[in-house]
């Protein structure tokens, strides 16, 4: 009743701002076209798209980790114009509308039509989620405390969506067809923009993500108002990324012209961050490095983890024993447990933080690693039970999903609002695209392991113990890496633990 008398805005649910619910019901959404849509894409390349190459596997690796990176890449461009000139609001509309047609030019059986509907899905997902992601931190003032538990229901929001999905769009795929698994995405991304919408008429979000200046927003370039023609080159955009998503062959060595382009953007982006670094005072130059550095664990804890959509599901498909769920479901493995530990994870955080023995960062991103390392050894170690049909128990890749799940929330969540602390004021938003990126170049980890354990067949019923062997060698490598790698953070944790200063 007392809520009546308070505008919209301000009402509250469960001690947040009602808007927060809003963009946590639209991201949920928007979430399950995207892990829906992902829980399908490399099955149905390899058994679709590619079905009659010899080197599908391989074509299929290229094709998912140009996607994958330029999806994160496209985060760095939304942000940028969003701040600059549409606003979050107008973004993530548009961001939504060319996600929802992805998916659906995607329920169209045709190439052609295959590579502009990823391209549409990586122009939409850059105006979409670094948007919706700053909209959320937007509902709160300036050290509000509730911040950081309004970001933990966001990303359960995210989880439930890439909980649902795969189990409903797999289903979907395998029983009626590929293109209703395809099609659910779409109407998923169609949901996610009717509850935005219905958040703004409601008005709970009073006049935040509005165009941040209305003169730029309005002003003409080639007879268009900007807002106009960011929505044109936006879907102009789409044909171009469809083009060098089909340039999957590769040009040199074994490089394709996607790969190179992030070669390049890697030694850029590193270049500006030494040239602001040098002109920093000391104190900031070391927060920054500490900044860059934990980008740098992040992009190669994702560069395992992001396998799932890949080699994991090919895995999957070929050599693990399933009988409840199929290969595009084990998809929803990785959000199912965020959603069980991410509650338990932040209590013990809390917990520890009382007995003034909360691990300081680098030590969770060093545990994060190893936890990725020891569920990769698990996957190794599964060839051990492996039936005639070189087919492994589905214990082995349940255990793996909840190990790095629990290695996700040591490092993503924490990493996040560290790199806001540690980075000067002025370069906080530059800093959060170089965050988004460590996904992008995430996906390069992901393509090159992929094109490793491709293997060369056209046989739809490709397994056994060929498959197999290669599968788990490379996983022990894999798990030798990562564990390497989080030793190595761990032993240099004291130093790290320095540079950051005041920083925890
Ligand atoms: N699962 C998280 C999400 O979808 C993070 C994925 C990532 O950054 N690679 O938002």
């Amino acid at each position: 009743m007392e809520n009546q008398t308070v505008a919209p805005q301000e009402q509250e649910i469960l001690g947040h701002p009602k808007g927060l619910f809003y963009l946590f019901f639209a991201e949920l959404w928007e979430r399950f076209s995207f892990y829906g849509m992902r829980a399908l894409l490399t099955l149905y390349m390899v058994n679709v798209i590619f079905e009659a190459l010899a080197t599908r596997d391989f074509a299929a690796a290229a094709v998912y980790a140009s996607y994958g990176s330029l999806v994160y890449a496209s985060t760095v461009i939304g942000g940028r114009i969003s701040d600059k000139i549409l606003g979050m609001r107008q973004s993530i509309f548009l961001g939504g509308v060319l996600m929802a047609l992805g998916h659906f030019v995607l329920a169209i059986e045709n190439n052609m039509a295959f590579f502009l509907a990823l391209a549409l899905i990586v122009v939409g997902n850059g105006f979409f989620k670094p948007n919706i992601s700053t909209f959320v931190g937007a509902l709160y003032k300036d050290g509000d405390t509730r911040k950081d538990s309004g970001f933990t229901i966001f990303y359960m929001g995210i989880n439930i969506g890439g909980f649902v999905a795969p189990l409903l769009c797999g289903w979907l795929g395998r029983t009626y067809g590929w293109h209703y698994g395809f099609g659910l995405a779409g109407i998923g991304m169609l949901t996610g923009l009717i509850v935005f919408w219905s958040g703004i008429k409601k008005n709970v979000f009073g006049d935040k993500g509005l165009p941040p200046n209305m003169e730029a927003y309005e002003k003409k370039y080639l007879g268009l108002p900007q807002k106009h023609l960011i929505t044109v080159l936006a879907f102009l955009a789409a044909p171009v990324i469809a083009v060098l998503l089909a340039s999957y062959e590769s040009v040199y060595g074994d490089q394709n012209i996607v790969n190179i382009i992030f070669k390049v953007i890697g030694i850029v982006v590193l270049a500006y961050i030494a040239f602001i670094m040098f002109k920093a005072t000391l104190d900031e130059r070391k927060k920054l490095f500490v900044a860059v550095l934990i980008t740098v664990f992040m992009t190669i804890f994702w560069g395992f983890h992001e396998l799932s959509g890949s080699v994991i599901t090919l895995f999957a498909a070929r050599n693990v024993n399933l009988s409840v769920i199929d290969a595009a479901q084990t998809n929803a493995l990785n959000s199912m447990f965020i959603i069980i530990l991410s509650i338990p994870v932040s209590i013990m955080w809390t917990y520890l933080a009382k007995k003034k023995k909360n691990p300081r960062t680098p030590y969770k991103f060093g545990l994060g690693l190893l936890f990725a390392g020891i569920s990769f050894y698990i996957l190794s170690i599964s060839g051990g039970s492996a039936d005639e049909n070189g087919m492994v128990p589905f214990s082995y890749l349940l255990i793996m999903y909840f190990l790095i799940s629990v290695g996700e929330l040591f490092m993503s969540p924490v990493g996040l609002s560290k790199i806001t602390d540690l980075s000067p004021k002025r370069i906080v938003a530059f800093m959060m695209g170089v965050w988004f990126l460590s996904s992008a170049f995430a996906f390069q980890i992901v393509g090159f392991i992929g094109k490793q354990l491709a293997v060369e067949s056209t046989d739809s019923d490709v397994g056994g113990l060929e498959t197999l062997a290669i599968y788990t060698g490379g996983f022990d490598l894999i798990a030798k890496y990562a564990l390497g790698a989080g030793l190595i953070v761990l032993l240099a944790g004291p130093l790290i633990k320095k540079l950051m200063g005041n920083v925890h």
